[in-house]
């Protein structure tokens, strides 16, 4: 995808990881805020087979339970609605992202996730987030074919929430940045060089060496392992979640398709094209081999297909068409990201640990660090929530999940 360069004797910037958080970080920094220095993203493999952005569900909520989470999600949002402006290059307008805001709809089936729902309610209201309250009445008249008897309320973002197109993405934060200046080179990052306590250089597999002046780390569910290499134990890692698309035999009317839907079993499912796509929370979610991604196909038919079943009749008869699996970039800590420098490595960044919603986010985590890059603090977004201090002063920032 990316046009790779040999590898530059310094640059201002290393970027470790040309994933969507690594590539966008690179972008706001060329093409949209000016940084006037050099910026080098090493990926270590630019087809993006096996990356978190390329095997993502490419779903964006607003129905979070922090407001750093929920801002990251609105802007996230205006920039893909922006896409064709922002991401043009030259006269070329930038991609249609395809950004369809169909909403999430949450379903509580219990007096805790009811709670959690009206607690998170309450944040995305005071957010901004126009997040609505349904009964079961209200989700029945609008899905009929949904069944509701067991559950107790719903929340549904009628706006500024669905999916999108998420290698169109990557490749558009990319294009813009290498078209403003940023280098692109596939190689594998090794190892930092540290002197007096900084990153002095990024060492490559291939035995070139990068001088920085600073060095990021956007290397997805292989980020704790760069950490390492400035000493510095940082508790991310892949988790595997496998994603099914199947089609159905008589597929609801599109007028009463169900948004991106995540019921109360933890089970998810959205539509995509004429087909759905859906995935569960595992039920054993050990940390796996970095070179691991067997598809768990036994959560089809003992958890999703199931679920889905119940919930409604149009998933009752359903045929499995395709399935993968992907890692999570974990952070085994509070499953929220880390960005921002590390305070004993102070030339050392890191964007990374997302659980889940670092697509979504990967705007919004591409300005602040660039912003950060550039100006040595946040001048749009506070990111500070996000730093590595919560981690040092054993603050768990936990997003309220309803499942
Ligand atoms: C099944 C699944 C469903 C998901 N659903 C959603 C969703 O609905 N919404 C959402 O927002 N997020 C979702 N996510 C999460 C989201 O995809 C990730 O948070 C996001 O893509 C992380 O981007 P990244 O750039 O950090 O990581 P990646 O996309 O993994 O990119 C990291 C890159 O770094 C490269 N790299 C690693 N180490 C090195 C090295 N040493 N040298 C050079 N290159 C290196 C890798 O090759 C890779 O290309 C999902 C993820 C999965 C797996």
């Amino acid at each position: 995808m990316s046009q790779p360069s040999a590898p530059p004797a310094s640059s201002d910037v290393v970027i470790v990881g040309g994933g969507v958080v690594g590539a966008a970080i690179s972008c706001w920094l060329k093409a949209f805020l000016g940084f006037p220095g050099s910026v080098t993203v090493i990926e270590r493999d630019p087809s993006y087979a096996r990356a978190s952005t390329a095997l993502s569900a490419a779903g964006l909520r607003r129905q979070f339970s922090t407001p750093v989470s929920i801002a990251l999600s609105r802007y996230g949002a205006e920039v893909l609605r922006a896409a064709p402006t922002l991401f043009a290059i030259d006269d070329e307008p930038g991609p249609d992202l395809n950004f369809r805001e169909d909403g999430y709809l949450m379903l509580a089936a219990s007096p805790s996730q009811e709670a959690a729902i009206r607690a998170n309610h309450a944040v995305q209201t005071a957010a901004g987030a126009e997040t609505l309250l349904l009964t079961p009445d209200e989700i029945a008249a609008r899905w009929p074919h949904l069944r509701t008897h067991d559950l107790t309320l719903g929340a549904f973002g009628p706006r500024g929430e669905g999916w999108f197109d998420n290698m169109g993405f990557l490749t558009a934060v990319s294009r813009r940045a290498r078209a403003a200046g940023a280098r692109f080179v596939t190689d594998e990052a090794s190892g930092f060089e540290m002197q007096g306590g900084r990153v002095a250089a990024v060492t490559l597999a291939s035995g070139a060496r990068i001088a920085c002046g600073s060095a990021v780390v956007a290397a997805g569910p292989r980020s704790g392992d760069a950490a390492a290499w400035a000493g510095l134990a940082l508790p991310v890692g892949p988790r595997k979640r496998t994603i099914f698309v199947f089609d159905c035999a008589t597929p609801p009317d599109p007028a009463t398709r169900p948004p991106m839907m995540i019921d109360p079993s933890g089970v998810f499912c959205r539509p995509e094209g004429r087909f759905f796509l859906a995935g569960a929370p595992p039920v054993e979610d050990p940390e796996v081999a970095l070179d691991d991604f067997d598809p768990r196909h036994e959560e089809f038919e003992e958890i999703v297909w199931p679920a889905l079943a119940e919930r409604s009749e149009v998933f009752e008869a359903i045929r499995l068409q395709r399935f993968w699996a992907g890692h999570y970039e974990w952070n085994a800590f509070d499953r929220n990201g880390v960005v921002g420098p590390h305070p004993d490595v102070a030339n050392l960044v890191f964007a990374t640990g997302f659980s889940g919603h670092g697509l979504q986010h990967a705007a919004g985590v591409g300005r602040g660090v660039a912003e950060w890059l550039l100006h040595g603090g946040y001048r749009s977004l506070d990111l500070a929530p996000l730093s590595w201090a919560r981690l040092l002063e054993n603050r768990p920032l936990v997003e309220t999940e309803i499942i």
